[in-house]
Protein backbone atom coordinates (compact mmCIF):
# COMPACT_ATOMS: atom_id res chain seq x y z
CA UNK A 1 0.00 0.00 0.00
CA UNK A 2 2.99 2.64 1.09
CA UNK A 3 3.58 2.42 -2.80
CA UNK A 4 0.56 2.82 -4.17
CA UNK A 5 0.29 6.74 -3.76
CA UNK A 6 3.29 9.14 -4.26
CA UNK A 7 3.36 11.29 -1.98
CA UNK A 8 5.83 14.09 -1.42
CA UNK A 9 6.25 14.90 2.43
CA UNK A 10 9.88 16.71 2.29
CA UNK A 11 8.82 19.93 4.11
CA UNK A 12 9.58 23.47 3.24
CA UNK A 13 10.43 26.49 5.39
CA UNK A 14 8.70 29.10 3.03
CA UNK A 15 6.96 30.54 0.69
CA UNK A 16 6.34 30.07 -3.51
CA UNK A 17 8.70 27.84 -5.68
CA UNK A 18 8.66 29.56 -8.66
CA UNK A 19 10.44 30.38 -11.91
CA UNK A 20 12.07 33.56 -12.27
CA UNK A 21 13.45 34.08 -15.92
CA UNK A 22 14.11 29.90 -15.95
CA UNK A 23 15.38 29.38 -12.99
CA UNK A 24 13.39 27.60 -9.96
CA UNK A 25 13.47 29.57 -6.83
CA UNK A 26 12.39 30.25 -3.57
CA UNK A 27 10.61 33.64 -3.11
CA UNK A 28 10.53 34.85 0.96
CA UNK A 29 9.53 38.04 2.56
CA UNK A 30 12.33 37.63 4.92
CA UNK A 31 15.23 36.74 3.53
CA UNK A 32 15.79 38.56 0.28
CA UNK A 33 15.98 42.12 -0.24
CA UNK A 34 12.71 43.63 -2.19
CA UNK A 35 14.76 44.03 -5.72
CA UNK A 36 14.71 40.63 -5.87
CA UNK A 37 12.73 39.32 -8.54
CA UNK A 38 11.36 36.77 -6.84
CA UNK A 39 10.16 38.76 -3.69
CA UNK A 40 8.86 41.53 -6.25
CA UNK A 41 6.73 38.67 -8.01
CA UNK A 42 5.47 37.51 -4.56
CA UNK A 43 4.65 40.90 -3.80
CA UNK A 44 2.79 41.92 -7.20
CA UNK A 45 0.81 38.40 -6.40
CA UNK A 46 -0.45 39.48 -2.94
CA UNK A 47 -0.76 42.56 -3.36
CA UNK A 48 -3.24 42.16 -6.28
CA UNK A 49 -5.01 39.39 -3.56
CA UNK A 50 -5.23 41.46 -0.79
CA UNK A 51 -7.21 44.38 -3.23
CA UNK A 52 -9.73 41.93 -4.36
CA UNK A 53 -10.48 39.91 -1.33
CA UNK A 54 -13.88 41.51 0.18
CA UNK A 55 -13.98 43.73 2.96
CA UNK A 56 -14.43 40.78 5.65
CA UNK A 57 -16.33 41.18 8.58
CA UNK A 58 -14.91 38.98 11.44
CA UNK A 59 -17.35 40.14 14.08
CA UNK A 60 -20.68 39.17 12.41
CA UNK A 61 -20.46 35.37 11.79
CA UNK A 62 -23.42 33.33 10.99
CA UNK A 63 -23.02 31.07 14.41
CA UNK A 64 -25.19 28.11 14.49
CA UNK A 65 -27.85 26.89 16.55
CA UNK A 66 -28.40 23.71 18.54
CA UNK A 67 -30.33 22.39 15.66
CA UNK A 68 -27.90 22.99 12.77
CA UNK A 69 -25.16 21.23 15.12
CA UNK A 70 -27.32 17.96 15.25
CA UNK A 71 -27.80 18.35 11.72
CA UNK A 72 -24.13 18.76 11.00
CA UNK A 73 -22.75 15.73 13.35
CA UNK A 74 -25.94 13.51 11.85
CA UNK A 75 -25.03 13.89 8.35
CA UNK A 76 -21.41 13.07 9.39
CA UNK A 77 -22.10 10.28 11.55
CA UNK A 78 -23.69 9.15 7.96
CA UNK A 79 -21.17 9.86 5.90
CA UNK A 80 -18.08 8.67 8.18
CA UNK A 81 -18.22 4.52 7.41
CA UNK A 82 -17.58 4.73 3.87
CA UNK A 83 -14.97 7.01 4.29
CA UNK A 84 -13.41 4.84 7.31
CA UNK A 85 -13.42 2.14 5.06
CA UNK A 86 -12.41 3.59 2.32
CA UNK A 87 -8.37 2.48 1.19
CA UNK A 88 -5.78 4.58 2.65
CA UNK A 89 -3.93 4.94 -0.79
CA UNK A 90 -6.97 7.09 -1.77
CA UNK A 91 -7.94 9.02 1.29
CA UNK A 92 -3.99 9.84 1.10
CA UNK A 93 -4.16 11.01 -2.35
CA UNK A 94 -6.80 13.36 -1.44
CA UNK A 95 -4.67 14.68 0.91
CA UNK A 96 -1.85 14.90 -1.72
CA UNK A 97 -4.64 16.96 -4.00
CA UNK A 98 -5.16 19.43 -0.86
CA UNK A 99 -1.37 20.44 -0.75
CA UNK A 100 -1.42 21.34 -4.42
CA UNK A 101 -5.05 23.24 -4.22
CA UNK A 102 -3.34 24.94 -1.04
CA UNK A 103 -0.58 25.91 -2.97
CA UNK A 104 -2.86 27.44 -5.78
CA UNK A 105 -5.14 29.40 -3.48
CA UNK A 106 -1.69 30.74 -1.54
CA UNK A 107 -2.60 34.67 -2.39
CA UNK A 108 -6.04 34.38 -1.71
CA UNK A 109 -5.36 32.67 1.93
CA UNK A 110 -2.62 35.27 2.44
CA UNK A 111 -5.27 37.74 1.60
CA UNK A 112 -7.54 36.65 4.03
CA UNK A 113 -5.55 36.20 6.59
CA UNK A 114 -4.70 39.42 6.89
CA UNK A 115 -8.04 40.97 6.28
CA UNK A 116 -9.89 39.21 8.74
CA UNK A 117 -7.28 37.68 11.46
CA UNK A 118 -5.11 40.80 10.98
CA UNK A 119 -2.11 38.52 10.14
CA UNK A 120 1.10 40.02 7.91
CA UNK A 121 2.14 38.97 4.78
CA UNK A 122 5.60 38.09 5.86
CA UNK A 123 3.39 35.94 8.42
CA UNK A 124 0.49 34.53 6.58
CA UNK A 125 2.93 33.74 3.59
CA UNK A 126 4.74 30.49 5.58
CA UNK A 127 2.03 29.76 7.65
CA UNK A 128 0.68 28.85 3.62
CA UNK A 129 3.76 26.60 3.27
CA UNK A 130 3.21 25.01 6.66
CA UNK A 131 -0.32 23.98 5.77
CA UNK A 132 0.96 22.45 2.44
CA UNK A 133 3.40 20.69 4.38
CA UNK A 134 0.64 19.28 6.75
CA UNK A 135 -0.91 17.98 3.86
CA UNK A 136 1.84 15.71 2.43
CA UNK A 137 2.58 15.20 5.67
CA UNK A 138 -0.44 13.60 6.74
CA UNK A 139 -0.96 11.98 3.82
CA UNK A 140 2.12 9.73 4.57
CA UNK A 141 0.88 9.16 7.98
CA UNK A 142 -2.02 7.78 6.42
CA UNK A 143 -0.39 5.49 4.41
CA UNK A 144 1.68 4.03 7.43
CA UNK A 145 -1.57 3.00 9.20
CA UNK A 146 -1.91 0.24 6.81
CA UNK A 147 1.11 -1.16 8.21
CA UNK A 148 1.38 -2.97 11.46
CA UNK A 149 2.98 -0.33 13.62
CA UNK A 150 5.16 -3.36 15.89
CA UNK A 151 5.34 -5.75 13.12
CA UNK A 152 3.82 -8.23 15.44
CA UNK A 153 2.49 -10.30 12.51
CA UNK A 154 5.97 -11.44 11.90
CA UNK A 155 6.49 -12.57 15.32
CA UNK A 156 6.48 -16.46 16.29
CA UNK A 157 3.28 -15.36 18.87
CA UNK A 158 1.78 -15.88 15.15
CA UNK A 159 -1.10 -13.02 16.16
CA UNK A 160 -2.69 -11.60 12.99
CA UNK A 161 -1.29 -7.95 14.32
CA UNK A 162 -1.98 -4.70 14.92
CA UNK A 163 -4.97 -3.01 13.18
CA UNK A 164 -6.34 0.59 12.58
CA UNK A 165 -9.82 1.76 13.71
CA UNK A 166 -10.60 4.80 12.61
CA UNK A 167 -13.52 6.73 14.97
CA UNK A 168 -16.62 8.13 13.51
CA UNK A 169 -16.73 11.86 13.48
CA UNK A 170 -13.74 14.14 14.72
CA UNK A 171 -14.73 17.30 16.23
CA UNK A 172 -11.75 20.07 15.05
CA UNK A 173 -11.42 23.49 16.36
CA UNK A 174 -8.61 25.29 15.26
CA UNK A 175 -6.96 28.39 16.93
CA UNK A 176 -7.51 32.11 15.26
CA UNK A 177 -3.71 33.02 15.53
CA UNK A 178 -3.09 29.72 12.93
CA UNK A 179 -6.21 30.49 10.95
CA UNK A 180 -4.75 28.20 8.21
CA UNK A 181 -2.33 25.71 8.88
CA UNK A 182 -3.35 24.75 12.12
CA UNK A 183 -6.86 24.15 10.38
CA UNK A 184 -5.42 22.42 7.71
CA UNK A 185 -3.44 20.51 9.93
CA UNK A 186 -6.49 19.07 12.32
CA UNK A 187 -8.56 18.51 9.30
CA UNK A 188 -6.38 16.47 7.40
CA UNK A 189 -4.78 14.79 10.37
CA UNK A 190 -8.57 13.49 11.27
CA UNK A 191 -9.15 12.80 7.57
CA UNK A 192 -6.00 10.33 7.05
CA UNK A 193 -7.28 8.91 10.36
CA UNK A 194 -10.58 7.78 8.50
CA UNK A 195 -12.95 10.31 10.26
CA UNK A 196 -15.57 12.27 9.10
CA UNK A 197 -14.87 16.05 10.07
CA UNK A 198 -16.68 18.65 11.55
CA UNK A 199 -15.03 21.71 12.11
CA UNK A 200 -15.71 24.55 14.69
CA UNK A 201 -13.33 27.42 13.29
CA UNK A 202 -12.72 30.30 15.83
CA UNK A 203 -15.23 33.10 15.79
CA UNK A 204 -12.39 35.49 15.49
CA UNK A 205 -11.13 33.67 12.40
CA UNK A 206 -14.19 31.63 10.45
CA UNK A 207 -14.02 33.07 6.93
CA UNK A 208 -10.50 31.29 7.01
CA UNK A 209 -11.90 28.60 8.15
CA UNK A 210 -14.57 27.96 5.52
CA UNK A 211 -11.88 28.64 2.97
CA UNK A 212 -9.78 26.43 3.83
CA UNK A 213 -12.71 23.70 4.52
CA UNK A 214 -13.63 24.89 1.04
CA UNK A 215 -10.37 23.55 -0.96
CA UNK A 216 -10.22 20.27 1.14
CA UNK A 217 -14.27 19.99 0.50
CA UNK A 218 -13.27 20.81 -3.87
CA UNK A 219 -10.46 17.85 -3.52
CA UNK A 220 -13.05 15.10 -1.83
CA UNK A 221 -15.42 16.22 -4.66
CA UNK A 222 -12.81 15.81 -7.26
CA UNK A 223 -12.20 12.16 -6.19
CA UNK A 224 -15.84 11.59 -5.94
CA UNK A 225 -15.79 11.26 -2.09
CA UNK A 226 -19.08 13.25 -0.48
CA UNK A 227 -17.97 17.52 -0.08
CA UNK A 228 -19.62 16.49 3.18
CA UNK A 229 -17.22 14.57 4.90
CA UNK A 230 -16.03 18.02 6.12
CA UNK A 231 -18.62 20.52 7.06
CA UNK A 232 -18.22 23.73 8.92
CA UNK A 233 -20.47 25.34 11.62
CA UNK A 234 -19.73 28.24 13.49
CA UNK A 235 -20.46 28.32 17.20
CA UNK A 236 -19.70 30.53 20.59
CA UNK A 237 -18.21 28.89 23.45
CA UNK A 238 -21.68 29.44 25.16
CA UNK A 239 -24.31 27.05 25.28
CA UNK A 240 -24.11 25.95 21.19
CA UNK A 241 -20.67 25.04 21.67
CA UNK A 242 -21.04 22.87 24.59
CA UNK A 243 -23.68 21.23 22.65
CA UNK A 244 -21.37 20.94 19.81
CA UNK A 245 -18.35 19.71 21.97
CA UNK A 246 -20.47 17.33 24.42
CA UNK A 247 -22.81 16.09 21.71
CA UNK A 248 -22.87 12.22 22.07
CA UNK A 249 -22.37 11.82 18.11
CA UNK A 250 -18.85 13.32 18.54
CA UNK A 251 -16.01 10.68 19.15
CA UNK A 252 -13.13 13.11 19.56
CA UNK A 253 -12.23 16.66 19.86
CA UNK A 254 -8.70 18.12 18.38
CA UNK A 255 -8.29 21.19 19.95
CA UNK A 256 -5.83 24.02 19.17
CA UNK A 257 -6.00 26.69 22.07
CA UNK A 258 -5.40 27.97 25.53
CA UNK A 259 -5.15 25.81 28.58
CA UNK A 260 -8.35 27.49 30.12
CA UNK A 261 -10.83 26.47 26.89
CA UNK A 262 -9.23 22.80 26.57
CA UNK A 263 -10.15 22.40 30.43
CA UNK A 264 -13.80 23.82 29.63
CA UNK A 265 -13.65 21.13 26.75
CA UNK A 266 -12.51 18.30 28.95
CA UNK A 267 -15.44 19.44 31.34
CA UNK A 268 -18.18 19.12 28.66
CA UNK A 269 -17.13 15.78 27.79
CA UNK A 270 -16.25 14.47 30.88
CA UNK A 271 -19.57 12.06 31.21
CA UNK A 272 -19.09 11.11 26.99
CA UNK A 273 -20.15 7.90 26.87
CA UNK A 274 -16.88 7.31 24.11
CA UNK A 275 -14.88 8.45 26.90
CA UNK A 276 -13.85 12.49 26.47
CA UNK A 277 -11.04 11.81 24.07
CA UNK A 278 -9.83 15.94 24.10
CA UNK A 279 -6.72 16.31 22.13
CA UNK A 280 -5.33 19.58 22.86
CA UNK A 281 -2.41 21.50 22.09
CA UNK A 282 -2.73 24.64 24.63
CA UNK A 283 -0.98 27.51 26.04
CA UNK A 284 2.85 28.08 27.04
CA UNK A 285 4.84 30.80 28.74
CA UNK A 286 8.38 30.47 26.79
CA UNK A 287 11.75 31.49 27.61
CA UNK A 288 15.05 31.98 25.89
CA UNK A 289 18.19 31.92 27.96
CA UNK A 290 21.03 33.86 26.82
CA UNK A 291 24.46 33.04 28.16
CA UNK A 292 27.79 34.76 28.07
CA UNK A 293 28.96 32.48 25.27
CA UNK A 294 26.39 33.25 23.01
CA UNK A 295 26.49 34.63 20.03
CA UNK A 296 24.80 38.04 20.66
CA UNK A 297 23.54 39.23 17.11
CA UNK A 298 21.89 35.62 16.58
CA UNK A 299 20.57 36.35 20.20
CA UNK A 300 18.71 39.30 19.61
CA UNK A 301 17.63 38.78 16.39
CA UNK A 302 15.73 35.12 17.41
CA UNK A 303 14.50 36.96 20.73
CA UNK A 304 12.57 39.55 18.62
CA UNK A 305 11.40 37.21 15.94
CA UNK A 306 10.47 35.08 18.50
CA UNK A 307 8.31 37.55 21.03
CA UNK A 308 7.30 39.79 18.43
CA UNK A 309 6.26 37.04 15.64
CA UNK A 310 2.09 37.94 14.93
CA UNK A 311 2.57 40.40 17.55
CA UNK A 312 3.57 37.96 19.91
CA UNK A 313 0.27 35.82 20.02
CA UNK A 314 1.60 32.53 18.92
CA UNK A 315 1.45 29.71 22.00
CA UNK A 316 4.93 29.38 21.22
CA UNK A 317 6.07 33.03 21.49
CA UNK A 318 9.03 34.01 23.93
CA UNK A 319 7.76 36.31 26.34
CA UNK A 320 11.29 35.97 28.88
CA UNK A 321 14.26 36.27 28.06
CA UNK A 322 16.87 35.03 31.01
CA UNK A 323 20.38 36.78 30.98
CA UNK A 324 22.68 34.78 32.61
CA UNK A 325 25.85 36.14 34.90
CA UNK A 326 27.68 39.03 32.42
CA UNK A 327 25.48 39.29 29.82
CA UNK A 328 22.60 40.53 31.98
CA UNK A 329 25.38 43.21 33.13
CA UNK A 330 26.92 44.38 30.24
CA UNK A 331 25.35 47.11 28.13
CA UNK A 332 25.65 45.22 25.10
CA UNK A 333 22.80 42.84 24.80
CA UNK A 334 20.32 45.32 26.46
CA UNK A 335 20.85 48.38 24.03
CA UNK A 336 21.38 46.22 20.87
CA UNK A 337 17.46 44.59 21.80
CA UNK A 338 15.89 47.91 22.81
CA UNK A 339 17.58 48.79 19.27
CA UNK A 340 15.55 46.30 17.49
CA UNK A 341 12.66 46.10 18.76
CA UNK A 342 12.57 49.90 18.50
CA UNK A 343 13.23 49.54 14.67
CA UNK A 344 10.20 47.13 14.23
CA UNK A 345 7.70 48.87 12.07
CA UNK A 346 4.10 48.54 13.46
CA UNK A 347 1.20 48.36 11.18
CA UNK A 348 -1.86 47.45 8.72
CA UNK A 349 -1.76 43.91 7.70
CA UNK A 350 -2.00 45.12 3.85
CA UNK A 351 0.66 47.30 3.94
CA UNK A 352 3.34 44.57 3.10
CA UNK A 353 5.95 47.14 5.06
CA UNK A 354 4.12 46.13 8.19
CA UNK A 355 6.53 44.06 10.29
CA UNK A 356 4.67 43.68 13.70
CA UNK A 357 0.72 43.68 12.61
CA UNK A 358 -2.39 44.49 14.94
CA UNK A 359 -3.76 42.43 18.29
CA UNK A 360 -6.47 39.86 16.98
CA UNK A 361 -8.98 42.49 19.29
CA UNK A 362 -9.03 45.38 21.42
CA UNK A 363 -6.31 44.16 24.56
CA UNK A 364 -8.62 43.19 27.81
CA UNK A 365 -7.96 40.90 30.72
CA UNK A 366 -4.28 39.50 31.12
CA UNK A 367 -3.19 41.29 27.43
CA UNK A 368 -4.13 44.63 29.16
CA UNK A 369 -2.23 43.59 32.14
CA UNK A 370 0.71 42.80 30.46
CA UNK A 371 0.75 46.12 27.94
CA UNK A 372 -0.15 48.77 30.60
CA UNK A 373 1.03 47.60 33.98
CA UNK A 374 4.01 47.25 35.83
CA UNK A 375 4.85 44.26 38.51
CA UNK A 376 6.98 45.41 41.46
CA UNK A 377 10.21 45.72 40.99
CA UNK A 378 10.15 45.81 37.36
CA UNK A 379 10.66 48.76 34.60
CA UNK A 380 9.82 49.38 31.45
CA UNK A 381 12.72 49.67 29.16
CA UNK A 382 9.99 50.01 26.28
CA UNK A 383 6.38 50.55 27.22
CA UNK A 384 3.84 49.10 24.53
CA UNK A 385 1.83 52.44 23.24
CA UNK A 386 -1.07 52.83 20.97
CA UNK A 387 -0.75 53.85 17.74
CA UNK A 388 -3.11 55.43 15.66
CA UNK A 389 -3.96 53.52 12.36
CA UNK A 390 -2.88 54.80 9.28
CA UNK A 391 -5.79 56.61 7.14
CA UNK A 392 -7.43 53.13 6.19
CA UNK A 393 -6.95 51.53 8.47
CA UNK A 394 -9.64 52.88 10.70
CA UNK A 395 -10.49 48.88 11.74
CA UNK A 396 -7.64 48.43 13.73
CA UNK A 397 -8.12 50.61 15.60
CA UNK A 398 -7.12 49.71 19.48
CA UNK A 399 -5.76 46.99 18.00
CA UNK A 400 -2.14 48.78 16.84
CA UNK A 401 0.17 48.46 19.68
CA UNK A 402 3.68 49.39 19.97
CA UNK A 403 5.99 46.42 20.97
CA UNK A 404 6.60 46.31 25.17
CA UNK A 405 9.80 45.09 26.79
CA UNK A 406 10.14 44.96 30.76
CA UNK A 407 12.95 44.53 32.86
CA UNK A 408 13.53 43.50 35.88
CA UNK A 409 10.84 40.00 36.50
CA UNK A 410 10.60 38.79 39.20
CA UNK A 411 10.87 35.00 39.39
CA UNK A 412 7.34 33.79 40.99
CA UNK A 413 5.59 37.17 39.95
CA UNK A 414 2.77 37.44 37.84
CA UNK A 415 4.33 37.85 34.66
CA UNK A 416 6.99 35.43 35.33
CA UNK A 417 4.27 32.72 34.89
CA UNK A 418 1.39 34.45 32.90
CA UNK A 419 0.96 33.76 29.12
CA UNK A 420 -0.31 37.39 28.05
CA UNK A 421 -0.33 36.48 24.59
CA UNK A 422 0.74 39.81 22.38
CA UNK A 423 3.75 42.35 22.04
CA UNK A 424 5.20 42.22 25.66
CA UNK A 425 8.13 40.94 26.53
CA UNK A 426 10.19 40.46 29.95
CA UNK A 427 13.29 40.63 31.02
CA UNK A 428 15.04 38.55 33.82
CA UNK A 429 18.46 38.30 35.62
CA UNK A 430 19.79 34.79 36.48
CA UNK A 431 23.15 34.40 38.10
CA UNK A 432 23.84 30.90 36.87
CA UNK A 433 22.67 28.81 33.87
CA UNK A 434 21.40 26.38 36.80
CA UNK A 435 19.28 29.05 38.16
CA UNK A 436 18.19 30.25 34.81
CA UNK A 437 16.78 27.05 33.90
CA UNK A 438 15.09 27.17 37.12
CA UNK A 439 13.29 29.76 36.29
CA UNK A 440 12.51 28.62 32.75
CA UNK A 441 10.89 25.66 33.77
CA UNK A 442 8.85 27.05 37.09
CA UNK A 443 5.81 27.63 35.15
CA UNK A 444 2.36 25.73 34.21
CA UNK A 445 3.36 25.10 31.01
CA UNK A 446 6.29 23.35 28.93
CA UNK A 447 5.93 24.03 25.05
CA UNK A 448 9.02 25.73 23.81
CA UNK A 449 12.05 26.73 25.02
CA UNK A 450 15.32 28.22 23.81
CA UNK A 451 18.92 28.22 24.80
CA UNK A 452 22.06 31.07 23.22
CA UNK A 453 24.92 29.46 24.17
CA UNK A 454 28.42 28.59 21.93
CA UNK A 455 29.22 26.40 24.97
CA UNK A 456 28.89 22.65 24.67
CA UNK A 457 28.49 22.23 28.00
CA UNK A 458 26.09 24.73 28.73
CA UNK A 459 24.19 23.27 25.67
CA UNK A 460 24.22 19.72 27.22
CA UNK A 461 23.22 20.39 30.55
CA UNK A 462 20.57 22.45 29.38
CA UNK A 463 18.91 19.83 27.28
CA UNK A 464 19.14 17.61 30.28
CA UNK A 465 16.85 19.98 32.17
CA UNK A 466 15.21 21.87 30.28
CA UNK A 467 11.29 21.06 30.24
CA UNK A 468 9.68 22.02 27.24
CA UNK A 469 8.12 19.69 24.04
CA UNK A 470 10.21 22.03 21.94
CA UNK A 471 13.65 22.62 23.02
CA UNK A 472 16.03 24.78 20.74
CA UNK A 473 19.57 25.57 20.63
CA UNK A 474 20.60 29.16 18.59
CA UNK A 475 17.60 29.38 17.15
CA UNK A 476 14.29 30.94 17.41
CA UNK A 477 11.44 28.95 19.23
CA UNK A 478 8.35 29.76 16.57
CA UNK A 479 8.12 28.61 13.77
CA UNK A 480 8.43 24.84 13.90
CA UNK A 481 8.90 22.87 10.70
CA UNK A 482 7.00 19.79 9.65
CA UNK A 483 8.44 16.67 10.45
CA UNK A 484 11.53 18.49 11.40
CA UNK A 485 10.43 20.08 14.62
CA UNK A 486 7.17 17.79 15.48
CA UNK A 487 5.36 19.97 17.67
CA UNK A 488 3.74 19.60 21.20
CA UNK A 489 4.36 20.39 24.74
CA UNK A 490 4.64 19.05 28.15
CA UNK A 491 2.56 19.97 31.64
CA UNK A 492 -0.27 22.15 31.05
CA UNK A 493 0.22 22.93 27.26
CA UNK A 494 -0.92 19.46 26.16
CA UNK A 495 -3.90 17.26 27.18
CA UNK A 496 -4.34 14.14 25.69
CA UNK A 497 -1.60 11.42 24.96
CA UNK A 498 0.09 14.53 23.12
CA UNK A 499 1.58 12.60 19.92
CA UNK A 500 3.47 15.77 18.12
CA UNK A 501 1.35 17.36 15.75
CA UNK A 502 3.75 17.14 12.43
CA UNK A 503 5.50 14.22 13.85
CA UNK A 504 4.69 10.55 13.12
CA UNK A 505 2.40 9.70 15.77
CA UNK A 506 -0.29 12.37 15.16
CA UNK A 507 -2.63 10.64 12.82
CA UNK A 508 -1.74 7.07 14.61
CA UNK A 509 -3.30 8.78 18.07
CA UNK A 510 -7.10 9.61 16.13
CA UNK A 511 -8.17 6.12 16.22
CA UNK A 512 -8.53 3.11 17.73
CA UNK A 513 -6.06 0.02 17.68
CA UNK A 514 -6.93 -3.48 18.38
CA UNK A 515 -4.41 -5.98 18.48
CA UNK A 516 -5.69 -9.09 16.44
CA UNK A 517 -4.56 -12.95 17.92
CA UNK A 518 -5.24 -15.73 15.77
CA UNK A 519 -8.56 -17.45 14.99
CA UNK A 520 -8.22 -20.31 17.51
N1 LIG B 1 3.40 25.67 15.62
C1 LIG B 1 3.55 27.07 15.83
C2 LIG B 1 5.00 27.43 16.02
O1 LIG B 1 5.84 26.56 16.07
C3 LIG B 1 2.78 27.57 17.02
C4 LIG B 1 1.35 27.14 17.04
C5 LIG B 1 0.44 27.98 17.95
O2 LIG B 1 0.73 29.11 18.33
O3 LIG B 1 -0.65 27.47 18.23
O4 LIG B 1 5.28 28.60 16.12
Amino acid sequence: VRDAATVTTQPRRTSAPIEVAGVPTHATFENAADADPAVAWVRERTTAALAVAPDLTPRAPHLGSTGEVDDVVARARALAPAWGATDVARRAAVLADVAERIEAARFELIAVMAHEAGKTAGEADPEVSEAVDFARWYAGSALALAADPEDTAATEHDGAGARFVPVPVTLVTPPWNFPVAIAVGGVLAALAAGSAVVMKPSPSATRCGEVVAGLVREALTAAGFDADLVQVVAVDEDEVGAHLVAHDGVDQVVLTGSLETARLFASWRAGHPGGPRVFAETSGKNAIVVTPSADLDLAVADVVRSAFGHAGQKCSAASLVILVGSIGRSRRFHDQLVDAVRSLRVGVPDDLGTGMGPVVEVPSGKLLRGLTTLEPGERWVLAPRELTPPPGGERWAGRLWSPGVRAGVVPGSWFHRTECFGPVLGIMRADTLEEAIDWQNATAYGLTGGLHSLDPDEIALWRERVEVGNAYVNRHITGAVVQRQPFGGWKGSVMGPGAKAGGPHYVAQLGRWVEEGPVE
